[in-house]
């Protein structure tokens, strides 16, 4: 079996719970989506068909035991599916990072999610696969709200409300779209809201700069 992979790296976690951590990337190609602030346009088109045997034999050489599956949306390529099990077999530790348009259901259990949900700033909040939500897990999966402004803010926090999120996930992550002008003022919203909630900044941009691949 194959997949449409577009890049295959070693790097540091710049997100979540997990941030920080060394952590190896399976970047596939394709997104049936088209969030207006997107920073992952280069994985709509191209990539490189690559078998699982060639992926696992890249992710050997990194030595790296977690390992993180994105895109794109990587689980818009039905392989991906079994990849994520296999991976799961070979005994890495899984992220999945997924934009919350396709079902997680099929998702083998010991890979751990972290679910964007689309807010209205993004242009895609009625794509959202309210299910998701259902079936998060307390001890490892994660939802993520990307907020552009205060009317994303208002949303995440209806949304964190609507099917207890504080309670039913391992983190809430509130993620500030990179580069925007108000990132006090929802940091301060955040901080005032006495939420559990963590704010999410994107480490490898601070890094390496928001146009560096592979990194
Ligand atoms: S779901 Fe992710 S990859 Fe797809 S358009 Fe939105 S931000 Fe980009």
């Amino acid at each position: 079996m194959d997949l449409r992979v577009t890049e295959i790296f070693l790097s540091i976690q710049g997100e979540s719970s997990h941030a920080g951590r060394p952590c190896a990337f399976v970047r596939l190609t394709g997104c049936p989506m088209r969030c207006v602030w997107c920073d992952s346009e280069y994985t709509f088109t191209g990539g490189e068909n690559s078998s699982f045997d060639d992926i696992f034999a890249k992710l050997d050489e990194f030595g790296c035991n977690l390992v993180e599956v994105t895109g794109g949306e990587p689980l818009a390529q039905k392989n991906a599916f079994p990849f994520i099990t296999e991976l799961c077999d070979l005994n890495y530790e899984v992220l999945i990072e997924t934009g919350g348009y396709v079902s997680t259901g099929e998702v083998d259990p010991r890979a751990a999610i972290i679910l964007d949900v689309k807010c209205p700033a993004s242009g895609e909040a009625e794509r959202n696969h309210w299910p998701n939500l259902e079936r998060m897990r307390a001890d490892r999966d994660e939802v993520k709200f990307v907020i552009a402004d205060m009317v994303d803010w208002e949303f995440a926090k209806v949304i964190i409300d609507k099917y207890e999120l504080i309670d039913h996930t391992k983190e809430v992550l509130i993620s500030p779209v990179h580069g925007i002008e108000n990132l006090a003022g929802i940091a301060k919203a955040v901080a005032q809201s006495h939420l559990k909630v963590r704010l999410n900044l994107q480490l490898h941009k601070y890094i390496w700069g928001v146009e560096a691949r592979g990194v």
